[in-house]
């Protein structure tokens, strides 16, 4: 008899965003950063595509990446590459590095990268 892992995870699959990158898995890892802790897509604010690293975005994208403005960081622009669940970018920078719905983890080395994506801090 076959038995199936249960499904934790409340977001329905056929809802998720379409996510470009170069040799994806199914968590939106891709061919620059694929550890465990690698599965979170970005929505980029130039295209609004989700892609999963900007390298993704720079091979597979004809235009520069444009960093969201603070004034937009209410809108929707991670996905959480275990669940599907889509999170504010307010919501991402203050989840600890753990999905609020699945609570996998994600990599705090992302951090370095936040002003890739994020507008920075202006002194
Ligand atoms: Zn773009
Ligand atoms: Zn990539
Ligand atoms: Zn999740």
């Amino acid at each position: 008899m076959q038995t199936f892992p249960e499904d934790h995870s409340q977001a329905r699959p056929e809802t998720r965003p379409e996510v470009r990158g170069l040799d994806l898995d199914p968590q939106t890892r891709c061919r620059h950063y694929h550890s465990a802790l690698d599965i979170i897509a970005i929505k980029m604010n130039c295209c609004g595509v989700y892609y999963a690293c900007k390298d993704c975005h720079v091979e597979l994208a004809d235009h520069e990446i444009s960093v969201w403005p603070r004034a937009q960081w209410n809108s929707k622009a991670l996905l959480c590459g275990a669940c599907g669940n889509e999170l504010t970018i307010n919501e991402y920078l203050q989840s600890e590095s753990r999905c609020p719905a699945c609570s996998a983890g994600f990599n705090p080395g992302c951090r370095n990268h936040h002003h890739f994506y994020f507008e920075p801090d202006t002194p």
